[in-house]
């Protein structure tokens, strides 16, 4: 009682107020499905991973500790080895991520859950244009201080983050620069995934 008392007119004096960190309360958690394909293919090189299950779950833990700044968590719910079909022929000259993607068996996508292909090797570390994701297992970085210490982790955040509907924001060491191996992210991208994350579990109820 006696310490209380002294705690109040401690307070009422100025002394002991509660720091600014300590009245930041943290974002509710959101948690988005996540549907993992290892792409496949006897035929095509580029299009076959070599990433088995133990590195998805490694990635992907990683993947949690960038996106916890934002509230916002990827549950996997499956994965599984999609095999590449071939490339239609009248899309040999199209844009590579529309070739990608013309070897992704649709049936395959999930309706609820965000869609990520890894391949291993495409131009880009991986792209997004429209779903599935793909990210391709040999992705390389420059390095940055205070950077996440593998690239596809990095790379597989930085592609959900354009799914959430982030731009490329290529200054300082954030997750939005391209090539780097930053993970920040501001308040403006917090607020703009998030929207994205709710509106999406809300569409597929
Ligand atoms: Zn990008």
């Amino acid at each position: 009682m006696k310490t209380a008392l002294i705690a109040l007119v401690a307070v009422a004096l100025g002394g002991v107020a509660p720091s600014q960190e300590s009245l930041i309360v943290p974002l509710p958690t959101i948690t988005l499905p996540v549907r993992v394909h290892l792409v496949q293919s006897d035929s095509m090189p580029a299009m076959h991973t070599t990433l088995v299950e133990s590195d998805i779950r490694r990635i992907f833990s990683k993947v949690n500790s960038v996106w916890a700044q934002a509230g916002i968590q990827f549950e996997i719910e499956s994965i599984a080895p999609t095999t590449a079909i071939p490339m239609p022929p009248e899309m040999r000259l199209k844009p590579e991520f529309d070739r990608v993607h013309s070897m992704i068996p649709k049936d395959r996508l999930s309706a609820d859950a965000i869609d990520i292909c890894y391949v291993k090797e495409v131009q880009p570390n991986g792209f997004y244009y429209g779903e599935p994701i793909v990210v391709k297992d040999t992705a390389k970085l420059r390095e940055v201080s205070g950077g996440l210490d593998e690239p596809l982790p990095r790379v597989t955040s930085h592609e959900i983050g354009h799914a959430l509907g982030l731009k490329h924001r290529q200054d300082t060491t954030n997750l939005m620069q391209s090539g780097t191996t930053g993970f920040s992210l501001n308040e403006a991208e917090i607020a703009i995934a998030r929207g994205k994350v709710s509106a999406y579990l809300s569409r597929n109820k």
